[in-house]
């Protein structure tokens, strides 16, 4: 498939495996919770409007924080469940993160520490230069292109 290119900037990091430097960039994930996943063999990220909206109906029928995170791993699993396979191969995952593309690594989300609650709440998408940004239908869809500009404050 053709992706249409989606120019945004960024930052640098130094991979701690290979210590090259990475492009990345990020898409900030506010208010209500979005539900985006990273492929796992490659760093495509699916984040549809259909399962934003899919949980704002959700979420705005609930009260409880805590009936709320359960219900939301819930979710978060339900469309995982029937979501397509990545561009570059692979499923989508709830844990998931972005890889080296270098060597390939896949960094550890939070250190490693699988917190469902952070995860779910997750207020940044991470996106690596180059990797596709899988939403609804091709046309809502993308390749990032990440223009560095130093390292992140
Ligand atoms: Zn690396």
């Amino acid at each position: 498939m053709d992706f249409d290119v989606l120019e945004r900037n960024g930052w640098t990091v130094r991979c701690p495996y290979c210590e090259r430097n990475l492009i990345y960039t990020v898409i900030k994930n506010h208010d209500l919770p979005v539900p985006f996943f990273y492929a796992k063999d490659a760093n495509d990220v699916l984040l549809r409007e259909k399962d934003r909206l899919r949980v704002e109906e959700f979420y705005l029928s609930l009260n409880d924080r805590a009936r709320k995170l359960g219900a939301l791993e819930q979710l978060w699993k339900k469309i995982l469940a029937d979501a397509p396979v990545a561009p570059n191969g692979g499923d989508f995952d709830l844990w998931s993160y972005v890889k080296c593309t270098n060597c390939q690594t896949e960094l550890s989300y939070n250190n490693g520490i699988k917190d469902i609650g952070q995860r779910i709440f997750e207020p940044e998408i991470v996106v690596m230069d180059q990797a596709i940004l899988l939403g609804d239908s091709l046309a809502d869809s993308w390749k990032v292109k990440v223009k560095a500009s130093g390292l992140r404050r």
